[in-house]
């Protein structure tokens, strides 16, 4: 990685430890879309978002994902291996069926009918995340129900979203993912010691911040133990090449 590449994304980090999730979120996806604002960012559909992510991700670490989930049949912990690649194209509908199921674009309306209820609405944005998350404890779904939902009603009777029934709201959920699909990114897995399966989410937003984070501690340890051992400043250390960075922490490591 360029010089002025790790010193951007140490700024990332920097501005992301005191953020939120949707916060950090937003971070990521600048550095995959600069030059784009904030409002624009935080207005596309959410699996388009994700799909960016996933290519800084291999930008910045390569294509291969480890995944660890907890089995919940025996508790033991589990460690999966995926390609980037693999995991979004699992998600995108097939080649061929993709003019009928791309994702509509977020002005499009959805509709979901139920039982009498008939709802209009909108796939949810990162900006719907960034509000639901900013809503006092327990609102956050009544939050994304008020912005994404249109228009509701029951037996022709409008209603508010946050009446929505719950099997109501799981049918706009399971519609949502099924035209976004790249935003539910979804492992099927199982237990390889007993058996169960597993299905894991891969929120590719906090993965990949958690991956940022682990790279800038190892980074700024780096450049304390060469600017302690040399005298160089942090400007001159993350110019090093990998090669001689590893190098030169070596040498301090026999001395
Ligand atoms: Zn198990």
């Amino acid at each position: 990685m360029e010089l002025a590449g790790q010193a951007a994304l140490l700024a990332t980090w920097e501005a992301g430890l005191a953020a939120g999730r949707a916060g950090r979120a937003l971070l990521l996806h600048t550095v995959a879309r600069p030059g784009v604002g904030a409002a624009e960012l935080l207005a596309v559909p959410l699996g388009e978002r994700d799909a960016e992510l996933f290519g800084l991700r291999v930008e910045l670490f390569g294509e291969k994902l480890d995944v660890r989930v907890g089995c919940p049949g025996c508790a033991e912990e589990m460690e999966f291996a995926f390609e980037a690649g693999q995991l979004l194209g699992a998600a995108r509908p097939a080649a061929g069926a993709r003019t009928v199921s791309a994702p509509p674009s977020v002005t499009e309306a959805l509709r979901v009918e139920l039982d009498g209820w008939r709802v209009r609405f909108r796939l949810p944005t990162p900006g719907d995340l960034a509000a639901a998350e900013q809503a006092p404890g327990g609102l956050a779904r009544a939050v994304l129900l008020e912005r994404c939902v249109l228009t509701a009603e029951h037996d022709g009777e409008p209603v508010a979203a946050r009446q929505l029934p719950e099997p109501v709201q799981r049918r706009l959920a399971e519609a949502a993912a099924a035209a976004d699909p790249c935003a539910d990114v979804r492992l099927n897995l199982s237990c390889p010691g007993c058996g169960e399966p597993a299905l894991a989410e891969l929120d590719i937003a906090s993965y990949l911040w958690e991956e940022l984070d682990d790279w800038a501690r190892a980074t700024l340890l780096d450049v304390h133990l060469l600017a302690t051992a040399y005298g160089w400043s942090e400007t001159e250390i993350l110019a090093l090449s990998p090669l001689r960075r590893r190098y030169y922490l070596e040498l301090c490591a026999d001395a």
